[in-house]
């Protein structure tokens, strides 16, 4: 899904995509499936550049990285890119999201090299999702809501792990002989 920069006109031009209208479906399958999702952009021009703000809404299919429960991981985020036209020279130094540290630390808005005249939509909203997925993704907001269950069950299963050792229990055995070897109290 590419827009041409040019036509957009000076009050700016709203863009809304979603499964239905389908056009990024095929580029966002790998990280989200078959999950709805809703995009929306207002590109406007700004000086020689534009200028992008907009949402993403979708879910992602995780698992809880503390105790390992599927989750439909909700995604609702905004973003405000500028979007600027680079000359073809020099557009190896640049990836899509280049300078992210960068606005990390100072919080504006980041840029996004265009190529031609040519935004692709597909391909902004592909890294962003793919940014936004979490790397401990949690299956509560914000902690694990089955820490505890999990870790019961954990307990559980060390318990019964025990139990059946115990008899075999290189350890059993030991104490067993340490019992034998204790000077015997004399009457
Ligand atoms: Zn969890």
């Amino acid at each position: 899904m590419k827009i041409r920069l040019a036509e957009i006109p000076v009050e700016g031009r709203k863009f809304s995509f979603n499964r239905q209208t389908g056009e990024l479906n095929s580029a966002l399958t790998d990280i989200i499936d078959e999950a709805p999702y809703r995009v929306e952009l207002l590109i406007r021009p700004l000086g020689n550049a534009f200028e992008m703000e907009g949402r993403v809404v979708t879910s992602m299919k995780e698992v809880c990285s503390l105790c390992g429960w599927d989750l439909s991981l909700p995604i609702n985020k905004d973003f405000r890119e500028i979007l600027i036209d680079e000359p073809e020279a020099g557009r190896d130094t640049h990836h899509v999201h280049g300078n992210q540290s960068v606005d990390f630390l100072k919080e504006g808005p980041s840029t996004t090299p265009v190529r031609d005249g040519l935004f692709d939509a597909a391909e902004f909203v592909h890294e962003f999702v793919a940014l936004a997925e979490p790397l401990y993704p949690s299956c509560g907001d914000p902690d694990c809501e089955h820490l505890e269950e999990a870790k019961q069950k954990q307990a559980e299963l060390a318990a019964e792990f025990e139990k059946a050792d115990e008899n075999t229990s290189p350890f059993a055995s030991l104490e067993k002989i340490k019992d034998s070897l204790k000077p015997k109290k004399k009457h």
